[in-house]
């Protein structure tokens, strides 16, 4: 097979890993920078062009779209979708899992266990959505953050406020969230491919933090999930129309509760800390699924 992988940096773990997997098991790669791939799109034959060539005869692409290359990275994988190339995620997913708001209220829908959330642009009541979401401490996030960046526990009433009137302040959209304090600073990483978790991974906030992620200090850790964790970490993915995820959820009082769905989940965590081979089982659900026009939306 002819497998592309649209990537800003050829030289990231993941990256290198899914292409040297895939040329292991005798596939052709080309990286394609997707900020750099231009295309025709008002002709009958939809084309992408790189570096001056035509892209052809891809069987298959590999999206690991940065969330700041959302917006053109899913427009070229949009554009691959319409010339019949399958996509490992779809364009739509993709664009659905980096909005926040939008994936909780898809999960909400079907009933997939989260943290009391509410949203709000200018609320004219701080202190109501405040009781509404169950009061302090409560976590505010940018809904644009990333990392942990922009995810900030106020543990009383008026921090919670102060906090909130500042993100208001600078027009920030934010979620704010119940603190699953039981979580005791730590959260789960699932990784699905293809409608089976085939890997999950523990991570524990640094000593003093509550944010789990590895860029904040996190260390990750082997952990058995349950069988009600991994049936809601599939249910996630399958929501969100994604074959690979990252989905992370937090143990609360009330079940597992799924913070995020993360359609570029990063392999070296999760290879490193459970010794699997993800980047080969990600390329044989490609090998099995790789079929012309095999989408769901074909970018619609
Ligand atoms: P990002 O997308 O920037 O990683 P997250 O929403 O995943 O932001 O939050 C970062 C980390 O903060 C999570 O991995 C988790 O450890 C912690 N966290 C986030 N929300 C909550 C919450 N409601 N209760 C407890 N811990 C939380
Ligand atoms: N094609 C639709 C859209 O992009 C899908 C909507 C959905 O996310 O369910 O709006």
């Amino acid at each position: 097979m002819k497998i592309a992988i649209l990537s800003r940096n050829a030289k990231l773990y993941s990256t290198r890993r899914l292409k040297e997997t895939a040329e292991a098991k005798g596939h052709e790669v080309q990286i394609i920078d997707v900020l750099r791939a231009y295309m025709n799109i008002a002709s009958h034959k939809p084309t992408i062009h790189y570096k001056g060539e035509p892209i052809e005869g891809i069987d298959a692409v590999i999206p690991r779209i940065g969330a700041s290359v959302t917006f053109y990275g899913a427009s070229v994988l949009r554009q691959f979708e319409m010339m019949g190339v399958y996509p490992l995620n779809e364009s739509v997913a993709i664009t659905r899992s980096r909005d926040k708001l939008r994936s909780l209220q898809l999960l909400s829908r079907k009933g997939i266990g989260l943290p009391l959330t509410g949203f709000a642009n200018k609320p004219d009541d701080i202190k109501d959505m405040i009781k509404m979401v169950g009061g302090a401490p409560l976590v505010v996030k940018l809904l644009e953050g990333t990392q942990g960046i922009g995810v900030v526990l106020a543990e009383t009433q008026k921090a919670a406020e102060s906090v909130i009137e500042g993100f208001m302040g600078v027009k920030a959209n934010i979620l704010v969230q119940e603190y699953i304090k039981e979580a005791g600073g730590a959260d789960i990483r699932c990784l699905v491919v293809g409608g089976k978790v085939v890997a999950s991974m523990k991570r524990q906030a640094a000593a003093g933090e509550f944010r789990s992620n590895l860029h904040r200090g996190g260390s990750a850790s082997l952990i058995r999930i349950t069988p009600e964790e991994r049936s809601t970490a599939v249910r996630a993915a399958k929501i969100m129309g994604l074959n690979l995820a990252g989905v992370d959820l937090l143990r609360s009082n009330h079940g597992p509760v799924v913070m995020e769905v993360n359609s570029s989940p990063g392999l070296e965590g999760i290879e490193t800390s459970t010794g699997k081979d993800i980047a080969g089982l990600i390329i044989e659900h490609i090998e099995k699924n790789a079929k012309p026009g095999n989408t769901k939306t074909k970018g619609k």
